[in-house]
Parts: C-alpha cells; sequence; structure tokens
C-alpha cells in the first residue's frame, strides 16, 4: 500500500487500505476530533466543485496529511448524497474527475497502469511511453468529446488497440472516474449521521442554490417574455390558442423553459393557458422531457438547426440573423444580456454572444 497514491487517488483500493492500517472507521470520521481536518477537507472538496468545478490538489508528505486528504474524499461523498441533488452530483464527480486527470497525466507508468485498472480499464505502456487501451474502451470513452482530434479516424489505431501519449489517456480517465463516482451517488448514509453532518449540509446547499442562480440563463427569476425568440413566441401563441402542437413544439417548448431554470409547477402553468389543458397528458409529457420520470438530467433544448429541419423557427428577427446565432437559449440570454446593459448604462452596442456562456461555447 502507497499512503502517497492512496491521497493522490482516494478511490483506490490503496486508499482503503490505507484507511484500514491506520484502524479508521466512518463513525470516527463523523466524530471524532482528530479527524477535524479530514472533516473540513471534505467539506473543501464539495465546495471546490460548486466554485472551482476542480477540486484541489496538493502533494502531501506527513503520513497523518494523507490519511486527513484520504478520509476527506468519503466525508465529501456522505455530504454529497445527503444534499441529494443531482446537478451537484454531477458537477461534485465532474471536480474530482479533472482533479485526478491533472495528477495522473503527470505520473509513471505503473501508477497510470493502476488507476485505469481500478476504473475497469485495461491498459499497457509500450518502451517509448505511448499507452495502448482496448478499441471498445477508447469508443466509450471518448465519444462524448467532441474535439476532432478524438474522432477515431484521427486516432492510431492497431490490431484492436488505440495508441496514446499520457495526456491523451488521463483525458479519457478523467470520463471513466466521473461515470464511475455518478454511478456510485447517492450512498446510502446511516439516519444518526444527519445531526453531525448538518452544518456541512446546509452551507453546500447554500452555496448550490447561488451555483445555479450564476449558470441559470434567467439568474434565477423564471421567464421573461420580452426575451423570449420568435419561435418560442409562436409555439407559446399556438398553445395559448389551443391549436395541435407538433411533438417536436412540445419538446422544445418544455426543454427550453426546463433550461431557463423553471421547475414542473414553472412549466404546467404555461401550459395550463391552453383551453385544452390536461394535466395528466401534460405532467406525463414534461416528466418525462425533463428527466424527472426517471431520475436522469432530462433532455436539452434545440438548437436553431433542428429547429429549422423541424419547420419551428418562425419568422427570424434581425438578432437571429447574425451570423453566430445558433441557439434559441443563446437568443433569451443575449436579448436579456443587453437589456439589463442598456438598463445599467445605457451602453454599447451588441457585440455577439457572452463570453463564457455555457450554451454559446
Ligand atoms: S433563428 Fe433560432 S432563435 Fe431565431 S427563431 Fe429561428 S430557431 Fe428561434
Amino acid at each position: 500500500m502507497d499512503s502517497g497514491r492512496a491521497a493522490k487517488f482516494p478511490f483506490m483500493k490503496d486508499a482503503s487500505e490505507f484507511a484500514e492500517a491506520n484502524s479508521v472507521d466512518l463513525d470516527a470520521l463523523i466524530v471524532s476530533p482528530s479527524f477535524e481536518p479530514a472533516r473540513k477537507r471534505g467539506l473543501e472538496r464539495v465546495m471546490d466543485a460548486l466554485e472551482r468545478s476542480e477540486v484541489s490538489y496538493r502533494p502531501l508528505i506527513r503520513e497523518y496529511d494523507r490519511l486527513m486528504e484520504v478520509m476527506s474524499y468519503p466525508y465529501a461523498r456522505m455530504i454529497v448524497s445527503m444534499v441529494g441533488d443531482r446537478f451537484l452530483t454531477k458537477r461534485y464527480a465532474l471536480a474530482e474527475a479533472v482533479r485526478m486527470n491533472g495528477i495522473l497525466s503527470g505520473e509513471d507508468h505503473a501508477t497510470v497502469v493502476a488507476v485505469s485498472e481500478e476504473l475497469g480499464v485495461t491498459s499497457t505502456v509500450d518502451a517509448d511511453g505511448i499507452i495502448r487501451m482496448k478499441f471498445t474502451d477508447y469508443l466509450m470513452l471518448a465519444n462524448r468529446l467532441k474535439s476532432v482530434d478524438w474522432k477515431l479516424i484521427n486516432s492510431d489505431i492497431h490490431s484492436g488497440l488505440v495508441y496514446l501519449p499520457q495526456e491523451k489517456f488521463s483525458r479519457l480517465m478523467q470520463n471513466a472516474l466521473q461515470d464511475r463516482i455518478e454511478s456510485e451517488l447517492p450512498l446510502m448514509t446511516p439516519e444518526e449521521y444527519r445531526r453531525y453532518l448538518r452544518g456541512a449540509v446546509d452551507a453546500v446547499s447554500m452555496a448550490l442554490e447561488e451555483t445555479k442562480k450564476k449558470y441559470s440563463p434567467t439568474g434565477g427569476e423564471g421567464m421573461k417574455n420580452e426575451y423570449l425568440p420568435p419561435c418560442l413566441v409562436r409555439i407559446l401563441e399556438m398553445s395559448r390558442q389551443g391549436m395541435n402542437l407538433p411533438h417536436s413544439a412540445r419538446f422544445a417548448l418544455v426543454t427550453f423553459l426546463h433550461a431557463l431554470g423553471l421547475d414542473y409547477d414553472g412549466i404546467i402553468r404555461v401550459f395550463s393557458e391552453s383551453p385544452d389543458f390536461d394535466e395528466d397528458i401534460a405532467g406525463y409529457q414534461i416528466k418525462h422531457i425533463t428527466g424527472e420520470l426517471n431520475g436522469t438530467e432530462g433532455y436539452s433544448p434545440p438548437e436553431c438547426k433542428t429547429m429549422k429541419t423541424n419547420g419551428l423557427c418562425h419568422n427570424p428577427d434581425t438578432l437571429c440573423q447574425q451570423e453566430w446565432m445558433n441557439h434559441p437559449l443563446t437568443y433569451y440570454r443575449v436579448k436579456s444580456r443587453d437589456r439589463t446593459k442598456g438598463q445599467n448604462a445605457q451602453q454599447t452596442p451588441q457585440q455577439g454572444p457572452g463570453a463564457g456562456s455555457k450554451t454559446d461555447q
């Protein structure tokens, strides 16, 4: 067992062996004053995920510090599990995985192979330091990476194996760890732990609300009619007039409202303005599309290209005709941003989609 490796990669067997060797159990982690640093660091891991999208890393030399780092990992997972929010779980999983990627890309080959084995990916390293992995594993982990570098046609493949430099292989391990953490959470945590974790859970819940507001195109303020793109204005008009909405239009409307941060009640209120409103039917469709029925994230709203293909791009205005306009959410965000700017300072002409916006990237 390697305590340095355990502190760097607390999801590995080394970490549980290190804890066992020091006779640490969960009860001690939750209540013992000597584990206060581990609890503090556990909370920091989750806050890092919310505030920086990456869990921080610092090299640790002392065995005691390494033990606290290892134990902070299960503590962080308990906090995330008790908050029980899917957005937080996904963000936390990503932040732990990004941390691991940053460390793994500079590790020795034996560690790279051991970490990948732990994550269920068999790999070997050749004399030049090139890592080989199964073609099927590559496809599973690379298919969500959009850059052309990851397309199979640009990969080095021989006899069913993909050859990768360490940096790229580590990036794929990031996806593998993210998937693993997402699949493991939430944990079943004993009821009696709740009161000990209440302070941390409350702090994370408050920070989570702030983060959600920041990422919501509406700043958490719901839908504002004056920022809606013409396509959504038209779909809403049709709904209010009781016209028969094609499935693609209902889908676009629900996903768009969901992306704006409206919850089930907010979306059903919009549908209830239709004269033939039936809550059972509309409710089922909303829960299916937003993922509430099956506990998933739900679907994303269609981009302009898909709206055009489905005949839903209606009466595009000058903002729609900008070269960079590719998504109804971008339209909404740009309009709300420009209106806010106008109110604040009566300033600057429109300059295209805002940098750093999630939808515009
Ligand atoms: S260009 Fe895009 S935002 Fe504008 S109306 Fe068409 S689909 Fe909607």
